[in-house]
């Protein structure tokens, strides 16, 4: 047997890793037909993201993918627009869209538009010229997802959630009167917006055009549907089947009530071994934060390692209690928190091929406070990323000496693994909003915030005796390493995934610089610093306990902006840690890394999955592939999936 390679290709800012799903063959043929069924619904949305991320992305994509699926085989010697142009498709394959995903800003093409022109021409296409624009023109479309502070977010922003012309006051308008007319209970409303793209009618007046089986994406969704029903007979027991039944009702009616009757079945359901997310989720690309992309993966439980993320979720209680927070702010009784870890089978729309490791659903307040959420740790995509970042060279260069470099090699995937576990199982979990405070009340910080608070929830009890008491950390020494790269990555490494002269955009890398800034602003010259040696600048710490103390400090503060709904306190710590760079750092850092030769994103390409069928078509097998390319898988998914051109 060959061996597995876990890295792939590399191009632009971006390295492809593969994931095994270990443990597969050893599932029962019912559940791995689950899994086959419920495989194809994922795969079947994949078009929905690619028309949330910008109107014309789906023609472009056909556009697109007809000169590349032209172009004479790979040489080495290619002529530079050629070479270019296939880096182009790949990026925006990866994006969904002509748009970087993490940094939202428009990518430059490498390659002519003459050339595009005559590529087309000898297919004899004609090529629109709005969409010759949308690749060319740097004023057209130049963020998906704008936040900057002042800007109106909605008219400088590309994606397709709300209709052109519709502005951030009219949009925010729009859904206070909806607040104000629901007729739900009061604190328990539906997650406004979540699944509509926002239009205007002819006499002026907005409406939600609303995805569901008969309305928008409709034949995307129709499709998905015939596979959710296609997997109902495979379901492991009456529970799951009403999962599946319950999603089926609210694709069908649009109705966000439905979703959250759904939302709390499906985190009721903590028996089966397979599950799956299928739907409108995160709120990440619109930014305003009401409307969800679409998102999918398919997995099953790990069991030796969903060990770990239980017993954290056994001392739930225990951990809310010992929180450094004002006890107003304390969860009075901690429930429902489960935590498991998963092996992935397939990840589509937005968790494809850049993927979260941990997820923590669902996202409604009111759900989980009433219910809880799942929490899950996803183990052969950490396991990936750990194989693929040994031997990177990055510790060599940006950690201040030997002693610190062995505490990492020592105690980093362990330190990494157990900051994901605290982060998504207990920190996303904890707390509670006071009487009265909206959940949106931080508005556009809000996911800023929210990533803050479960990031210093795990950076704070890292460092507590209790988890070497419960066995998940060997030693009292172990902590160590995840404050030295956690505090490394915020405040220096991070800086490599964004260009040249521009801020800091995304929740994720805003919240760890924040949290990395204040701590480092906060600590005397005794306990951390950031030093500058032979031109170059290095993290180095003292005293660990120390830090822990001002993770505390950082956690009760933005517990409180949280809880109180402070969006004034909210914007004052963004705008002051986590959104400037000092452009001195940046290009020093840039340099540093790019004679790595590493890429700062990473993304994962599926497995191939096939049923074998008996002679009346009922599955007798599923086998699983690792050996598709990045480039073939995107294309047989185009030619497969297409549901919305
Ligand atoms: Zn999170």
């Amino acid at each position: 047997m060959k061996e597995f390679a876990y890295t792939d290709e590399k191009f632009a800012d971006i390295q492809l890793l593969r994931y095994r799903v270990e443990g597969f063959e050893a599932l029962t043929l019912k559940q791995k037909t689950l899994i086959y069924h419920l495989a194809l619904a994922a795969l079947s949305g994949r078009d929905i993201l690619y028309a949330q991320n910008g109107a014309l992305n789906l023609p472009l994509r056909a556009l697109l993918e007809a000169v590349y699926a032209a172009l004479p085989a790979q040489t080495t010697d290619e002529d530079a627009d050629t070479r270019e142009f296939r880096c182009y498709m790949k990026r925006f394959w990866f994006s969904h869209g002509p748009h970087h995903h993490y940094a939202c800003s428009k990518f430059k093409p490498g390659f002519s538009r003459s050339w595009l022109i005559t590529q087309l021409q000898e297919l004899q296409l004609t090529a629109d010229e709005a969409l010759l624009s949308y690749i060319f023109d740097p004023a057209i479309a130049p963020s998906r997802c704008n936040q900057r502070d002042g800007d109106d977010l909605l008219l400088t922003s590309s994606s397709n959630y709300y209709a052109d012309g519709i502005t951030q006051q009219e949009a925010e308008d729009f859904y206070a009167r909806q607040r104000r007319a629901l007729t739900t209970p009061p604190d328990c409303p539906p997650q406004l917006g979540l699944n509509s793209r926002l239009e205007r009618a002819e006499n002026g007046e907005l409406f939600e055009n609303v995805c569901r089986t008969d309305g928008l994406y409709g034949t995307a969704i129709r499709r998905i549907r015939r596979h959710l029903a296609d997997a109902l007979p495979f379901a492991e027991n009456e529970r799951q089947r009403e999962v599946i039944r319950l999603l089926i009702d609210f694709y069908d009616s649009g109705d966000l009530v439905g979703f959250d009757r759904y939302s709390i079945a499906w985190l009721q359901d903590t028996e089966s071994m397979v599950d799956f997310v299928n739907g409108f989720t995160e709120t990440y690309g619109d930014p305003l934060g009401y409307k969800a992309s679409w998102e999918s993966i398919v997995n099953f439980r790990d069991e030796a390692a969903t060990r770990r993320t239980q017993t954290l979720a056994d001392h739930a209680q225990w951990f809310e209690d010992h929180s450094p927070i004002d006890a107003r702010f304390r969860k009075p009784a901690c429930r429902g928190i489960s935590a498991k870890v998963i092996q992935a089978a397939i990840i589509a729309g937005d968790l494809y091929p850049a993927t979260a490791i941990g997820i923590n659903l669902p996202n409604s307040d009111w759900v989980r406070r009433e219910h809880g959420s799942k929490s899950v740790t996803i183990g052969n995509f950490t396991d990936a990323y750990n194989r693929a970042s040994r031997g990177s060279g990055m510790l060599e260069e940006f950690v201040c000496d030997d002693a610190t470099r062995r505490l990492i090699r020592t105690y980093g995937d362990a330190g990494d693994d157990l900051h994901t576990d605290l982060h998504e199982c207990l920190g996303h979990g904890s707390g509670q909003l006071l009487p009265g405070v909206s959940a949106d009340a931080l508005k556009a910080h809000a996911s800023t915030i929210e990533e803050a608070r479960a990031d210093l929830f795990a950076l704070y009890y890292m460092a507590d005796p209790k988890l070497v008491a419960l066995g998940l950390l060997p030693d009292h020494e172990a902590y160590k390493s995840q404050y030295y790269t956690y505090l490394m990555n915020g405040a220096i490494t991070q800086l490599v995934r964004i260009e040249p002269g521009a801020c800091i955009e995304e929740a994720h890398m805003r919240n760890r610089a924040i949290i990395a800034r204040w701590v480092l602003a906060h600590a005397s010259e005794r306990e951390a610093e950031i030093v500058r040696r032979d031109g170059k600048t290095f993290l180095c710490v003292y005293d660990y306990a120390a830090l822990r103390a001002l993770f505390g400090r950082l956690l009760a503060e933005v517990q409180r902006i949280k809880s109180e709904g402070d969006y004034a306190a909210a914007r004052e710590l963004v705008e002051t840690y986590g959104v400037g760079i000092d452009p001195d750092l940046h290009a020093e850092v840039l340099e540093r890394y790019a004679r790595l030769d590493l890429r700062p994103y990473k993304g994962f390409i599926n497995p191939k999955y096939s049923a074998l069928r008996d002679a009346e078509g009922n599955i007798t097998d599923v086998r699983v592939d690792y050996d598709e390319r990045f480039d073939e898988q995107c294309l047989r998914y185009s030619q497969t999936y297409t549901t919305l051109l």
